[in-house]
């Protein structure tokens, strides 16, 4: 499989995200799904999908925990979009559970509770969402963080033993926000609030100026700890 990642990588490298979307439509055709967590990156590639594909699949995970701006622009994506948008939700007793041994917002208290919120939360509907896919898509950026500094455009991830695609990896803040603009996509109304990273409602906050991208989420852990299990570098 590393061959695979290699020779795409090399393809496609000079490739602009939408010429790059569209050849991994071409290529994994209804294998291919777009992870959206409905932020402002991810807003961007449902936009572009829409234009290269007629069967293009996303899927959202629903945590149960997000603003309600979140679910305004996933109801405006829907309407805008002739996206096939799937909607993936935590299991209920996992959560009673977790709620009634650990507390509602026992996340704060400790990483390992954080992590098993997130596992409950966001990991298990994530394999739920990726099973039967060869590839997923995802808004990953270089720049947004020290964690993602080393994101390929291509990559195999190991986890759930498919393709990785992010188009916009080497894109800048600017040009993300530029397209939105340019093209009247729908956006995430937290953005104008200072909101650079969109996440569960009790786990993210504005961000100063001159803070990195991602210092909003679980503001009060140290940053090599800012991923929720989601992304997890494999080989590439
Ligand atoms: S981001 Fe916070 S509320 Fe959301 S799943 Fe993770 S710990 Fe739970």
């Amino acid at each position: 499989m590393n061959d695979l990642v290699a020779k795409l990588n090399n393809e496609w490298q000079n490739l602009t995200p939408v010429e790059v979307l569209s050849q991994a439509v071409e290529l994994f055709g209804s294998g291919l799904t777009l992870a959206s967590s409905l932020g402002s990156e991810d807003q961007v590639l449902s936009h572009m999908l829409n234009k290269v594909s007629d069967i293009g699949d996303v899927f959202v995970l629903d945590t149960g925990r997000l603003n309600n701006e979140t679910y305004d622009v996933l109801s405006n994506s829907q309407k805008e979009f002739s996206l096939n948008y799937r909607i993936f939700y935590p299991e209920s007793q996992a959560i009673e559970s977790y709620v009634m041994t650990h507390g509602v917002n026992a996340f704060y208290d400790d990483v390992a509770l954080r992590k098993l919120c997130c596992e409950i939360r966001k990991v298990k509907p994530l394999q739920r969402a990726l099973s039967g896919y060869k590839a997923w898509i995802t808004g990953i950026r270089r720049a947004q963080s020290v964690t993602r500094m080393s994101a390929e455009l291509v990559e195999w991830d190991d986890a759930y033993q498919m393709i990785k695609v992010n188009p916009l990896v080497m894109w800048s803040k600017k040009q993300v926000w530029t397209y939105i603009k340019d093209h009247k996509v729908p956006y995430n109304a937290l953005h104008d609030l200072g909101f650079a990273s969109i996440g569960c409602a009790p786990c993210t906050r504005a961000i100063e100026a001159g803070e990195d991208e991602r210092a909003g989420r679980w503001w009060w852990e140290s940053p090599e700890h800012k991923e929720c299990g989601l992304h997890v570098k494999g080989s590439s």
